[in-house]
């Protein structure tokens, strides 16, 4: 019998033990943090400005050389261009970044004369689907700019939080998801709808 005993007294012993170590964590200090909505201080103060996250493209500053695209190792970067004949003006009508082979190297960043293209510290671009993270910075035909004398566009301020490219990314989502629904056959619309209701 005394064995059988013993058992249980080990057991018992065990169970208080490792209620004990839980229980002492109801009155320690937690060591984790419930990102992202009780951080001390905004997440982009905590990084680096140096911190290389999503790409932000100011289209704006653009001198459309293609040189971050051949750049790129892994073919990230699409970039078209056409030129009107008759004003022989050059215009930007494709600048796509595909975020999901991004490997955030910074060797386009590096490369680019006008710092039109820079890495931002936005990086939670996280979706289900993979084609809502090649991010399209031009809607319509974009003039390119050109260098002047008078002004280097390397001082001007720049959306290092992302919020611009984090504005795109969900605009760009949104209408995916919209021609998505229109597209869907009427009975699983239906279905979709009172999956929304639910929730
Ligand atoms: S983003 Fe910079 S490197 Fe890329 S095409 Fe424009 S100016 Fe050239
Ligand atoms: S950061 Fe690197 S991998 Fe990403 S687009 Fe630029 S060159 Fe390509």
């Amino acid at each position: 019998m005394t064995p059988y005993f013993n058992a249980v007294a080990t057991t018992l012993y065990s169970i208080f033990e490792g209620m004990a170590v839980t229980t002492s964590y109801l009155f320690r200090r937690p060591s984790t943090i419930q990102y992202p909505n009780k951080l001390e201080k905004p997440l982009e103060e905590q990084l680096s400005d140096r911190y290389r996250g999503i790409l932000q493209v100011d289209t704006s500053v653009c001198i459309g050389c293609r040189i971050c695209e051949k750049t790129c190792p892994i073919d990230c970067i699409a970039i078209n261009l056409e030129k009107n004949k008759e004003t022989k003006e050059r215009f930007l009508t494709r600048f796509d970044i595909d975020i999901s082979k991004c490997m955030f190297c910074g060797l386009c960043s590096e490369n680019c004369s006008t710092c039109a293209i820079y890495h931002t510290k936005f990086f939670n671009g996280a979706t289900q689907n993979v084609d809502e993270l090649v991010v399209r910075f031009v809607d319509s035909p974009i003039v390119l700019y050109k260098h002047r004398k008078d002004s280097d566009p390397k001082t001007r301020e720049k959306d290092l939080s992302g919020v611009i490219v984090k504005q795109k990314m969900v605009k760009q989502r949104m209408k995916k998801q919209k021609t998505a629904k229109q597209e869907m056959p009427v009975n699983k619309i239906s279905k979709h709808k009172i999956k929304e209701e639910i929730l």
